[in-house]
C-alpha cells in the first residue's frame, strides 16, 4: 500500500461540514469526540492492513460523516429497550427478569419528579426512605421487620460484612452457588472482606461439620438455596430447621439467601417461600425482588428486628440504598401481593395461563399468518430466575422454518418491536407462555416482517 494513505484520511472539519452531520441535533463537540473514536480505529484498521499489505480504500469525508450519522442515531435509540420475550424463560435475567404490572409502572412514573421520598408530609419533618414500605413488607412477607437494598448481591455483602465480623461465616461446600455470569455466591459474601469458612465437602455436609467451623470461631452461618442446580446421588445436607437450632443454642445468626423470593401465592408450592425460611428458624432471610416476588430489581432482607436494625445501621447501607423509582414499584407490587390470593402481576399470568389458552393464540396467529396447522407445537417454559431447577411448564410455541434460521431469529432480534426466541432442531420457536396476550397482535405482525424477507429465496 502506498505510503500516503494516512494523509488521504479525511481531516476532521470536513467530516463535521459534511451535509449528512450538518443537520444533526447532536452539539458540535458531542459528534467531534464520535468521529474522532470512528477516525481512531479507521487508521488501526488501516495500519492492519498496510502490515498485511492488502490494499485498503480510504473512505472521503462525506463517507466517514455518514458512518458518523448512523453512529449517532444508534447512540439516540432509547435503552433498554422493550422486547418480546418468545424465550419461554419468564424471569430471563438478560431480558430483564421480571416484567412490571401496570399499577408499578404507574408508581414510577408517580415517583419520578419531586416525591415524598424521604418527608413526612403531616409533620414536615424529615423521614426515612423505608419508613412507609417496612410495615407494608413485614405485613405482607410475614416477617417481625425488613430492609431494602439495590438487589439480593448487595443484601449478601452487607449482611456477611455486618454479621459475619470477626470469625467469618460458615457455608457448606455444597451450597457455594454460581448464579450466572460469573456471580458467585462465595466470593459475594467475602467481597466486603468477612472470610468465608466452608463447611463439610461437596456432596455432603453434616451438622458436625457446622459445629467444628463454630467452634474455629465463625461469627455467622450462611445458608444457600440450589437456586439453579440439583444434587443427586451420595448427598447429605443439613435441613435448615436443624441448622436454626444450633444456630440458636450457639448464639450466632443464621442468614439464609433464598434468592429466588417466593411469598407463596400462585406459583409454584415446591419453591421455598422468605416465611418458610423464617419459620424454620432463619434469623434473616435474602430474596431478590424482581424474581419470583415479579417486582423491581431490589434486595429484601427480612427478619429479626435487632439483626436488622444492625445492618441498617452500618455505613455501607447508604451506598447500597435503593431509589425512589424502584420504591415505589415495589411498594406497587407488594400490594398487589398483599390484597389477592393469587396477585394479577404478569409474572403470575405467566404461570398460570392455561395450555388450551396458549394453544387457541397461536393458532390464531398461525391462521392469521397462514403458516398452517403444524407451525403451533407443544413446547416447555422454565420459570429462570434461580427458581424450581429441572421444573418445565408445559407451553405452546410457534415453530418457524427457514433456509437460514439465525438470519431469520437476527431479522426477528433487529425488528421493531425486537422478538427473541430460541431455535431448536433446525426451527425457531417462539415460546406464548412468555408473550402477553395483549402483544399477540404485535408479534404476528413482527414473525409478518420478519417472513416476507424470506419468501423470495
Ligand atoms: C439470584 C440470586 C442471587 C443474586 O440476586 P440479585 O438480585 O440478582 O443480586 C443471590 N443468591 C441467590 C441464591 C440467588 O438465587
Amino acid at each position: 500500500m502506498e505510503p500516503g494513505a494516512f494523509a488521504r484520511l479525511p481531516k476532521m472539519d470536513r467530516v463535521l461540514d459534511a451535509p449528512s452531520l450538518a443537520a444533526s441535533s447532536w452539539r458540535r463537540e458531542v459528534i467531534r469526540r464520535v468521529a474522532e473514536s470512528m477516525l481512531a480505529r479507521l487508521r488501526d484498521e488501516l495500519r492492519e492492513q498496510q502490515r498485511a499489505d492488502r490494499p485498503f480504500e480510504v473512505p472521503d469525508a462525506e463517507r466517514m460523516a455518514a458512518h458518523v450519522a448512523t453512529r449517532l442515531r444508534a447512540l439516540e435509540l432509547p435503552h433498554p429497550r422493550r422486547v418480546l420475550n418468545a424465550t419461554g424463560v419468564l424471569l430471563h435475567t438478560n431480558l430483564g427478569r421480571a416484567p412490571l404490572s401496570a399499577s408499578a409502572i404507574a408508581a414510577m412514573a408517580e415517583a419520578a419528579g419531586s416525591c415524598d421520598l424521604e418527608l413526612e408530609l403531616e409533620g414536615g419533618h424529615r423521614g426515612s426512605r423505608l419508613d412507609w414500605l417496612r410495615p407494608l413488607l413485614a405485613a405482607v412477607i410475614g416477617a417481625p421487620d425488613a430492609h431494602v437494598v439495590n438487589n439480593n448481591a448487595a443484601g449478601l455483602l452487607l449482611a456477611s460484612t455486618v454479621l459475619g465480623r470477626p470469625g467469618g461465616v460458615a457455608l457448606s461446600y455444597g451450597q457455594m452457588v454460581e448464579i450466572g455470569d460469573g456471580f458467585r455466591v462465595a466470593t459475594m459474601a467475602a467481597a466486603g472482606g468477612c472470610a468465608v469458612i466452608g463447611v463439610g465437602s461437596t456432596n455432603r455436609t453434616h451438622l458436625a461439620d457446622y459445629e467444628a467451623a463454630l467452634a474455629q470461631g465463625a461469627s455467622a452461618i450462611l445458608w444457600v438455596h440450589l437456586s439453579n442446580f440439583e444434587q443427586h446421588g451420595f448427598v447429605a445436607e443439613v435441613p435448615l430447621a436443624e441448622l436454626a437450632a444450633l444456630a440458636k443454642r450457639r448464639g450466632v445468626p443464621l442468614v439464609a439467601d433464598l434468592g429466588s423470593g417466593s411469598l407463596g401465592a400462585g406459583l409454584p408450592e415446591r419453591e421455598p417461600t422468605i416465611a418458610g425460611y423464617l419459620a424454620q428458624g432463619a434469623d434473616l432471610v435474602l430474596a431478590s425482588g424482581d424474581k419470583l416476588l415479579g417486582g423491581p430489581q431490589a434486595g429484601i432482607i427480612a427478619g429479626d428486628r435487632e439483626l436488622v436494625a444492625r445492618l441498617r445501621s452500618h455505613p455501607m447501607t447508604r451506598a447500597l440504598r435503593p431509589d425512589k423509582v424502584t420504591l415505589a414499584a415495589l411498594h406497587a407490587t407488594l400490594v398487589a401481593h398483599g390484597q389477592h390470593a393469587a396477585p394479577q402481576l404478569p409474572l403470575h399470568r405467566m404461570y398460570a395461563i392455561e395450555l388450551d389458552v396458549l394453544r387457541a393464540r397461536g393458532e390464531r396467529i398461525a391462521a392469521r399468518l397462514g403458516l398452517g396447522g403444524d407451525a403451533v407445537v407443544e413446547s416447555e417454559a422454565t420459570l429462570g430466575g434461580g427458581s424450581l431447577p429441572g421444573e418445565r411448564l408445559p407451553s405452546i410455541a410457534l415453530r418457524l422454518r427457514a433456509d437460514r434460521i439465525e438470519a431469520l431469529a437476527r431479522r426477528l432480534r433487529t425488528g421493531e418491536p425486537p422478538v427473541v426466541g430460541h431455535i431448536a432442531d433446525k426451527a425457531l420457536l417462539l415460546e406464548l407462555r412468555t408473550i402477553d396476550p395483549a402483544d399477540d397482535e404485535e408479534l404476528a405482525s413482527a414473525i409478518e416482517r420478519a417472513l416476507v424477507i424470506e419468501a423470495p429465496r
